[in-house]
């Protein structure tokens, strides 16, 4: 396993490069606010190793969306520093404290154990509304970037370093994936857009092995949208003929070579969810119920 590190971006913005990217952003009297916390205690307590390796102290954390490898061990910072704050938007915050509606959403009623979640009781101490926020007298700007998650956020830095999250993945996990986990196609363009259009220098992805500058940034954003396209093209084509959701799912897995297990089959099924009710409410395609299959097809 890649040993991590706390490494530095500009002014107080770092992140230590994990599975999941942690930033942290690190004030003058060294505490910090830790951005996103990892999937289990035994990573966080790497995490911690290394915060603490480098005499920063934990004092608030700000969690950018509700899967748990963004969130997953807010609880092992709450007990190991006692006062600590935690911070969430205000649709990312019912999820982290009900994490059960994840796995529901995914599986779509009561959840699943093949979907982890956590049953852990979580609590966000404040909303932080978009636009400019006060942490420990720092400017840091919040920005809606739901797509991915209902409500996913980034954080830009006062040094104009955006935390961007898991609104934009990185070329390895499109090449791993092929069809990334998406709740809301069209917001996650949006966010797409905003990031780009942002005043920003440095981009640091929730999984990547690097921090993009802002004409990296527009590379990877640009095939961002082309995998957006790639798919809403290859279900619309699908649709000529009439299909069930199981079936575009079945046809996405074999025509793209994707191997999947019950979760990853869950998420590409959840992300199909998406693109069909981008379709709906656009009134390209309509659907009945025949001989006991929902039909989805061309208007
Ligand atoms: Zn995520």
């Amino acid at each position: 396993m890649v040993s991590i590190s706390c490494l530095k971006i500009k002014g107080g913005a770092y992140y230590i490069n994990s599975p999941t990217n942690i930033g942290l952003y690190v004030f003058r009297n060294k505490n910090c606010l830790v951005i996103d916390t990892p999937l289990n205690s035994s990573a966080a307590k790497k995490i911690d190793e290394e915060i603490s390796s480098c005499a920063f102290h934990p004092r608030y954390v700000f969690n950018t969306h509700h899967h748990l490898d963004h969130c997953g061990s807010n609880s092992y910072f709450r007990n190991k520093y006692p006062g600590c704050e935690f911070f969430s938007s205000k649709g990312e915050k019912v999820f982290i404290e009900n994490n059960f509606l994840y796995s529901s959403i995914l599986w779509g009623g009561i959840p699943c154990s093949q979907i982890e979640w956590s049953s852990k009781e979580e609590r966000i101490d404040a909303i932080l509304e978009e636009g400019i926020n006060k942490i420990n007298d720092e400017k840091f700007e919040i920005i809606d970037l739901g797509g991915h998650s209902k409500a996913l956020t980034g954080i830009i830095t006062p040094e104009k370093v955006f935390y961007i999250s898991d609104s934009i993945f990185s070329e390895e996990k499109l090449q791993k994936y092929k069809i990334p986990y998406i709740y809301d196609i069209n917001k996650f363009l949006i966010s797409i857009d905003k990031i780009l259009s942002c005043d920003a220098e440095f981009f640091l992805p929730g999984h990547s092995c690097k921090v993009y500058d802002k004409q990296e940034i527009e590379q990877l954003a640009t095939k961002n949208v082309s995998a957006v396209e790639f798919f809403k093209d290859q279900i619309y084509t699908f649709l000529k003929n009439a299909f069930t959701k199981e079936e575009i799912v079945e046809n996405i897995i074999i025509l793209n070579e994707l191997s999947v297990d019950f979760k990853q089959y869950m998420l590409i099924s959840t992300t199909v969810a998406g693109y069909l009710e981008m379709f709906i409410s656009e009134k390209l395609i309509s659907y009945s119920v025949q001989d006991g299959k929902l039909y989805f097809y061309r208007e």
